[in-house]
């Protein structure tokens, strides 16, 4: 028999969009549930054949979803707050009510908070147990999807994200903390002991638990936490089989417990846990039964996998277990869907990715030769193929970057004067009133915007044509800012698709996709650039709409960059160098362009380190000697050479920063936005606690939800955070950029949080 292959997810937005495509249709009007429905099934179905032909044996299903797989499993279980279930919406609208908030005849409420999951971009809806909670089994999606594929002829392993991981990310109302009782423990761990005889009952033969939670560092309690779950779980089984399946990190600290629990098998991530991992099996081994799900394919780059290096550590793995089988190293969602129409690439790069399609003939593959033996494989002509990617240099290497990098001191990641000195300057030299206002960057962009940056892209209208029309839409979104009376203008972004795609179409060094989208949250889908060589700025970038602007108003406008951090962390990075080598090379990238655009008399320049979070390292020991220690070094060299009286600003994505408070002021901002609305006020209190120096701007609502918050609503708000901030730091802002919003909400909105801001100050 041959060595078994599994994939953990696979995909589910379609290989052109069609899910968001239809889900949106249905927001707005233009399509039925029941096309949204049909649309589901023909993709599931599609997916599951896919992996089917690829000869993957272990096919994931439940790892669909209308918006989040955590959100799910918060419906199976019960967890629906009451407020969304009075809406008296049907089972997918109040999903969506819960996923975006709805405002309309049956109420107003906002939408479930929203996290970023692990260190993906990918974000997943926090579950709230409140003490009015019940959880039960009470839904039965994985049911229907695992009899679905069956009716297909295809046998599934159903996937559902585990208890463990569900409990931990799960909070209490408003972002408390979640209340963990024994009756909240035991309750789970019958839902999904339920779930699993139901399983059984439908003859599955394996289902997958997803608990990459394992992958954090433990709390006291954790281990006892995840045993007394499954102790009752793993109870109910019968003849089914049990895998659990971790991800994005190791699990060294647990895997002795979950081996003593007695599943079927283990799953564990080689490619980001590798080391750990490995010498946990080292130590540990596996009993008999049990079988090592190897994950080798690595599910979070797009470039081949290097098989030499996947069959040497499955040849180490099976010194130690008996039963190995090759996996993904995580779900496969957080690549593209496939190659295939890439024809911009030449085949000469094209050769050198894989994506979700790809990776299953690589899963195969792998699996063929893990039996092999040394004459077998010397013989493979896959494996040779598969050598001659890896043999040679891919990119030859830019020297002049290199001299560039090679000749950079201590100096130059340190702004002169210091912060206090610099923010009192530049008080005198702009003007600003308490509490300013103003917005992240991006204004909605209109049907009207994309279509004629399509028209332009294709050579449809002429660059004087294209250039007319950004003009006339930056001059009127200045107006209109003027109008409602906003403090720091920006010029709308309305040329920019992307705020990392923008740049790199003007870096050097970088590729571009023509539809490799992956799913950042519901229905929203990013299509990142390819790192494939040394990176250096091609020409200015963003000064001649900036300047633009600028000459248009008597106010102050902010210039709008993106960070290298960002970039890189948005990008599909390069293996074959560092992260850090390559944030380095698009640092002084950035750099370059800052220090145009102060030239070109821009005096406030907001560079956005959306993404800085994002890829802080699971295990908190990492946090800094693995990535903050470069990271934020590489904003300081970014900005240190302006001078004082120009104000740096810098935007973030999602406020769970409060842990790494300290290193956000190391950063050495003037001032920073962040969204907070959406999630909880925790870091509101360690910019208290930490004494932050940087000025800041917690966005006062949220542009993730169409709803329009009232004046009220704000000024609230507005008084929540000068309770912990000092009123001369505080600036007044959405929690992200409008891009995706439309003016019919945005205008409203805005004219709201100017109204609040103006209140807030009378007050004073
Ligand atoms: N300046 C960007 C915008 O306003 C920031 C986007 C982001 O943080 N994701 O769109
Ligand atoms: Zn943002």
């Amino acid at each position: 028999m041959s060595v078994t292959t599994s994939v953990i997810g696979f995909p589910r937005i379609g290989q052109n969009r069609e899910l968001k495509k239809a889900i949106e249709g249905y927001w707005k009007g233009a399509n039925t549930l029941d096309d949204v429905r049909a649309t589901a099934k023909d993709l599931r179905a599609k997916h599951w054949k896919l992996q089917q032909a690829a000869g993957i044996d272990l096919i994931p299903s439940n790892d669909f979803s209308y918006y989040d797989q955590m959100l799910d499993t918060a419906i199976l279980l019960g967890a629906v707050p009451q407020r969304y279930k009075d809406l008296g919406l049907n089972e997918e609208d109040t999903l969506f009510a819960i996923a975006r908030g709805y405002q309309g005849e049956k109420g107003d409420v906002t939408a479930q908070p929203m996290k970023k999951w692990f260190t993906t971009n990918y974000h997943y809806l926090v579950p709230e147990i409140t003490d009015e909670t019940t959880i039960a089994l009470n839904g039965t999606k994985p049911f229907d999807e695992y009899v679905e594929a069956k009716e297909l002829g295809i046998d599934t392993k159903p996937v559902l994200i585990g208890p463990y991981t569900f409990l931990k990310f799960a909070r209490g109302f408003d972002g408390e903390d979640l209340n963990l009782t024994d009756k909240l423990i035991a309750d789970t761990a019958k839902a999904y002991a339920e779930a699993l005889t139901k399983f059984n009952e439908l003859g599955a033969k394996w289902v997958q638990f997803d608990e990459p939670y394992l992958v954090f560092d433990k709390e006291e309690g954790d281990l006892d936490l995840f045993s007394t779950l499954y102790k009752t779980i793993l109870a109910a089984k019968n003849d089914v089989k049990v895998l659990l399946q971790t991800y994005f990190g190791h699990i060294a600290d647990s895997y002795a417990t979950a081996l003593d629990l007695g599943f079927d098998g283990i799953g564990l991530d080689l490619i980001e846990g590798k080391d750990e991992n490995l010498a946990a099996v080292e130590q540990y081994g596996a009993p008999e039964g049990v079988t090592l799900f190897a994950g080798v394919i690595n599910g979070r780059n797009i470039w081949r996998n290097d098989y030499a290096v996947s069959l040497g550590v499955i040849d180490a793995l099976k010194t130690k277990v008996a039963n190995v089988a090759v996996s993904t190293a995580d779900s496969l969602l957080h690549v593209p869907f496939s190659t295939e129409g890439e024809d911009k690439l030449a085949p000469e790069v094209l050769k050198h990715f894989a994506f979700a399609v790809e990776k299953l003939d690589e899963v195969r593959q792998v699996a063929d030769l893990v039996d092999a033996d040394d004459a077998a494989r010397a013989d493979s002509e896959t494996l040779k193929a598969n050598q001659a990617l890896f043999d040679g240099t891919r990119v030859a290497a830019d020297p002049a970057v290199a001299a560039r990098v090679a000749a950079l001191s201590d100096d130059e990641y340190v702004r002169q004067p210091a912060r206090a000195e610099r923010q009192a300057i530049q008080k005198d030299e702009l003007g600003l009133p308490l509490l300013p206002t103003t917005t992240i960057g991006s204004f909605p962009q209109t049907r009207e915007v994309r279509s004629t940056r399509a028209k332009f892209r294709k050579g449809e209208i002429s660059q004087a044509e294209y250039d007319e029309f950004i003009g006339k839409q930056i001059e009127d979104v200045l107006h209109h800012q003027e109008e409602i009376g906003l403090d720091v203008l920006v010029h709308g972004e309305f040329e920019r698709n992307d705020m990392v795609e923008y740049f790199g179409q003007n870096l050097n060094g970088f590729l571009f996709t023509k539809n490799a989208w992956v799913q950042s949250y519901g229905t929203r889908c990013v299509k990142p650039p390819v790192v494939w060589g040394d990176v250096s700025r091609a020409n200015p970038i963003t000064v001649k709409w900036s300047s633009y602007a600028q000459s248009k108003t008597e106010h102050v406008v902010k210039g709008m960059l993106t960070g290298p951090v960002t970039i890189l962390n948005w990008s599909w990075p390069r293996e074959d160098i560092t992260h850090k080598e390559q944030t380095t090379q698009l640092a002084l990238a950035i750099r370059d362009e800052v220090l145009d655009l102060e030239a070109a008399g821009i005096k406030v320049i907001q560079i956005d380190e959306a993404a800085l979070r994002e890829k802080l390292p699971v295990r908190r020991s990492d946090w800094h000697v693995k990535y903050l220690d470069w990271a934020v070094p590489a904003f300081r060299l970014v900005h240190s050479g302006v001078k004082p009286g120009t104000q740096i600003h810098t935007h973030m994505c999602y406020s769970e920063f409060n842990d790494i408070i300290r290193d956000i002021d190391a950063m050495d901002a003037d001032v920073i936005s962040f969204e907070a609305s959406r999630g909880d006020l925790v870091v509101l209190d360690a910019i208290h606690d930490a004494n932050f120096e940087t000025e800041a701007g917690p966005g006062v609502y949220d542009i993730h939800s169409p709803r329009i918050p009232s004046e009220e609503e704000i000024v609230d708000r507005i008084h929540e955070i000068l309770k912990k901030m000092d009123v001369n730091k505080v600036w007044i802002n959405p929690d992200c950029g409008l891009k995706t919003r439309g003016n019919a909400e945005t205008w409203p909105s805005l004219e709201h949080l100017v109204a609040a801001a103006k209140k807030v100050r009378a007050e004073l």
